[in-house]
């Protein structure tokens, strides 16, 4: 009995080969190790393509600058322009690092600066905590996938506003 033996071509090499019987269908590359590195290119972006895993690198592939400024968005409204943003900035990201804790760490990691901008005004005091609380919850409602920290930024002023840079580094958590 003569049996048909399988070729295919591969996709990144042009190359016929002889495909794996146990992989028929679904090889689409032969065993070069060029061909190998394409191969797990193509499947990683064919996954990626898939709208159920498009959030998979969405938080990380937008600017954190700009994720951010959008979780500020309602320390912006509530400062309106009274505090200075230099202070603001500089709350924010204390702020937005402290949301990547535990709740009671971040607001061990917090306190400290929370004190110094109160000055030992009670009453200031227990409006940081409040917009600690409030930031928190806002961390982890819409911004949960995001766990990049801050290790550095700058604040340049120009003709449209504010400028802000932010470096960061993956949390393990
Ligand atoms: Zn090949």
């Amino acid at each position: 009995m003569k049996r048909k033996i399988r070729r295919c071509r591969c996709k990144n090499c042009n190359d016929l080969f002889k495909p794996d019987p146990c992989n028929l269908k679904r090889q689409k590359f032969c065993k070069k190790s060029e061909c190998k590195e394409a191969s797990k290119r193509y499947s990683q972006q064919k996954w990626l393509l898939k709208p159920k895993n498009k959030d998979y690198f969405s938080a990380s592939a937008r600017k954190l600058s700009e994720v951010v400024l959008e979780f500020a968005e309602p320390l912006i409204d509530a400062a309106d322009g009274t505090v200075d943003e230099e202070k603001a900035i500089r709350m924010l990201i204390t702020l937005w690092n402290a949301s990547l804790l535990a709740k009671q760490k971040g607001l061990e990691t917090i306190s400290p600066a929370l004190d110094d901008m109160a000055k030992g005004d009670q009453i200031l005091s227990s409006e940081f905590h409040s917009i600690f609380d409030m930031m928190y919850e806002r961390k982890q409602n819409y911004f949960s996938t995001d766990n990049r920290f801050i290790v550095n930024y700058s604040l340049e002023e120009n003709r449209e506003g504010f400028y802000l840079q932010v470096a960061s580094t993956p949390m393990k958590i």
